[in-house]
């Protein structure tokens, strides 16, 4: 009888052959485009997941150039998960290019599209037959339409890991009730700055936020970050801001501020704070995804609220903060 030594074997054997990285328990490998969806990823998976990251927090997935190790990383994943729509153009290719063969999941699979107008796109049927150059794939932005990305990540992990879907099934649940939570917060918070209000970004990545929430977001750069403004786009953008009743500017986490620093210059508005666009921060309270939605819609209301939108005691404020100069009336 030798009850211990075939597995005691086979598992030197393994630990032989295994890279250093061998992990114990056979956690899944999984491999996520950028960070927001990492974190989304984590709280599904929990215990059962290993989650990495190919594009990390504060960083700019638009423009980000896969590495050699990406791919290694890509070929040991059980699941890959990433945004579409054109998000991450380089993910396609880089799967192509490997030999990764499990399951993926492109997480705006089933969301309603918007174009870059913000408006609702109804005229596709097949997604894959189209090209999604002018769908806006930020759709993370609204909390409602993260609940889908929630789902499709449960049913990938399920797919590659059968045997915990309960696990997978549970802590799906329990996190779309933390997002339901959030978005109430978020919506509130909203709903107490003026409709008209309208505000400039660096590119065009709330969309999805402004049809969920309300708002009008304006920017200096498109649905990617890959094209820098014109001459001519800045000086259209300038004029419209002195057309419209536009408040503030705000940063992104993960672009340079320098084109909003000079459209700062030449408007006299504000920079009003940083908002979490494309990406989490590296730490603090937007480094999940439900805590940056959080913080940007405190952000927004921080700057954009008006006493007699909210229920707080405000009356102190009346006699400043409005802006009665007369540059830009008709004479
Ligand atoms: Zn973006």
């Amino acid at each position: 009888m030798r009850p211990l030594s075939p597995a005691i074997n086979a598992l030197g054997l393994a630990a032989l052959l295994a890279l250093p990285t061998a992990h114990a328990e056979e956690r899944v490998q999984v491999l996520a485009s950028f960070s927001i969806l990492a974190d989304m990823v984590e709280n599904v998976g929990g215990e059962h997941v290993e989650v990495t990251s190919l594009v990390g927090p504060d960083s700019d997935a638009h423009v980000y150039s896969p590495r050699p190790t990406d791919a290694r990383a890509l070929a040991e994943a059980d699941l890959v998960v990433f945004n579409g729509l054109q998000f991450e153009g380089w993910m396609k290719r880089l799967v192509a290019a490997s030999d990764y063969t499990g399951p993926l999941v492109v997480t705006t699979e089933g969301i309603e599209a918007l174009d870059d107008t913000g408006h609702e796109d109804h005229g596709h049927g097949d997604h894959d037959e189209h090209d999604h150059g002018d769908q806006d794939p930020h759709a993370w932005q609204n909390l409602i339409a993260g609940k889908r990305y929630v789902a499709n990540i449960r049913d990938g992990l399920i797919e590659a890991d059968p045997e915990n879907a309960d696990a997978y099934t549970a802590n799906a649940a329990r996190y779309i009730d933390a997002i339901d939570a959030a978005d109430d917060e978020v919506r509130a918070l909203i709903d107490e700055i003026p409709a008209t209000t309208s505000v400039i970004t660096g590119h065009a990545s709330f969309g999805h936020f402004a049809h969920a929430y309300g708002l009008r977001f304006m920017s200096l750069q498109g649905l990617s970050t890959d094209a820098e403004p014109s001459a001519a786009d800045m000086a259209g953008l300038i004029e419209v801001i002195h057309e419209q009743d536009v408040r503030a500017l705000f940063h992104e986490n993960m672009t340079s501020p320098a084109l909003l620093e000079q459209l700062a210059e030449e408007t006299g508005l504000p920079i009003a704070g940083t908002l979490y666009a494309d990406a989490l921060a590296s730490e603090g309270e937007a480094s999940t995804w439900l805590g940056m939605m959080r913080h940007n819609a405190h952000t927004l209301h921080d700057a954009l609220a008006e006493p007699g939108h909210d229920d707080h005691d405000h009356d102190h404020d009346h006699d400043h903060d409005h802006d009665h100069e007369d540059h830009g009336h008709d004479h």
